[in-house]
């Protein structure tokens, strides 16, 4: 960055929890003129020698930048923190965790009060934010003339995607990747548990599951090109039928290593259901198909 301090426009970060603290230290390291506010005011008095002003209140951190970033615990939270402060002008960037109505309604909320808003989501731990070559990235949606405009500020502590103008966006595109994180965890679990007891070190399986999940990868472009087409057999090279009698292999497997099946068998059960309700019609699809009865079972 090409920068000067004196170019640097000032910003405000209110919240210096494990992430706030990263994210604040990453501004000072790059010489922004930065404000910061905590409940908590020793973790903000921390920062003082390195650089940041500390605010005594919300208030005062408002007022002291156009540039107010949130990296609170949920977006109640946000919502007592600024609450009665004029936002009057105001470029507000909540990185605060929420859903996307929360965003949404923050949005409205941030422009019934005069301000600009983007919503966001930090994908990454506080290690990776702030380190070169730690992986993280933010995604922001919402406003796109406040996200262009401090693009450079906010890409400072991790690399910046923008993802629309629906402010709920972020927090979609979080969700959506935190829940296939957290599926994906459930699996490593799963496989780990079965062998357990058996003389087969974790750290034998580990390097084969890595590799393993890397290879599976391709489900994820593929289901979204079923998606888009709606063509769930074309090209299927291991169809639900098929799948759905070697899932009994798995379960037998895990009742005869004493492993409860909970963390794989929803997905089981759906690829079972989507094929018993037509199997001339669904044995030869994809498990992608599977998918389509989730929103009947949450509508
Ligand atoms: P922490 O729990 O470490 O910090 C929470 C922050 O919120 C602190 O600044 C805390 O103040 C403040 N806070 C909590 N309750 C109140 C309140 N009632 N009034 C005022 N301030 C309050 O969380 P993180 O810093 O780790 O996370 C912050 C946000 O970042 C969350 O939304 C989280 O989901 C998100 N995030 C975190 C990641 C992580 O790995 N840590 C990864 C991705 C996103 P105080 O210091 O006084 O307690």
């Amino acid at each position: 960055m090409t920068d000067t301090h004196t170019t640097k426009r000032p910003l405000a970060l209110l919240g210096l929890g494990d992430m706030g603290t990263v994210l604040a230290r990453t501004w000072l390291a790059a010489d922004h003129p930065l404000t910061v506010w905590n409940r908590t005011a020793a973790k903000a008095e921390a920062l003082a020698p390195e650089g940041a002003r500390v605010a005594a209140t919300p208030a005062e951190a408002v007022a002291s930048a156009g540039l107010i970033v949130l990296c609170l615990l949920d977006d109640s939270t946000v919502g007592s923190v600024l609450e009665g402060l004029d936002l009057t002008g105001k470029d507000v960037v909540n990185l605060t965790t929420g859903t996307p109505a929360e965003g949404r309604a923050r949005a409205a909320w941030a422009a019934e009060r005069g301000a600009r808003f983007v919503d966001a989501g930090i994908m990454g731990t506080p290690a990776m934010v702030g380190a070169p070559d730690g992986g993280a990235y933010v995604l922001y949606s919402g406003s796109l003339p406040l996200f262009e405009e401090h693009r450079a500020t906010l890409e400072v502590p991790a690399a910046a995607r923008f993802v629309g103008e629906d402010a709920g966006h972020a927090a979609l595109y979080d969700v959506a990747l935190l829940s296939a994180m957290y599926g994906l965890f459930g699996g490593i679990s799963h496989a780990f548990a079965l062998i357990e007891g058996e003389d087969v070190a974790p750290k034998e399986l580990a390097p084969l599951l890595s590799e393993w999940l890397g290879a599976m990868g391709f489900f994820v472009g593929s289901t979204a090109e079923r998606l888009t087409s709606r063509d769930f057999t074309s090209g299927v090279v291991s169809n639900l039928a098929m799948q759905v009698a070697a899932s009994g292999t798995l379960l037998r497997t895990a009742a005869d290593q004493g492993v409860s099946p909970e963390l794989i068998s929803p997905y089981l059960d759906l690829m079972r259901e989507r094929l018993e309700a037509d199997p001339a019609a669904h044995g030869g699809e994809d498990t992608a198909g599977a998918l389509t009865l989730l929103h009947r079972r949450s509508r």
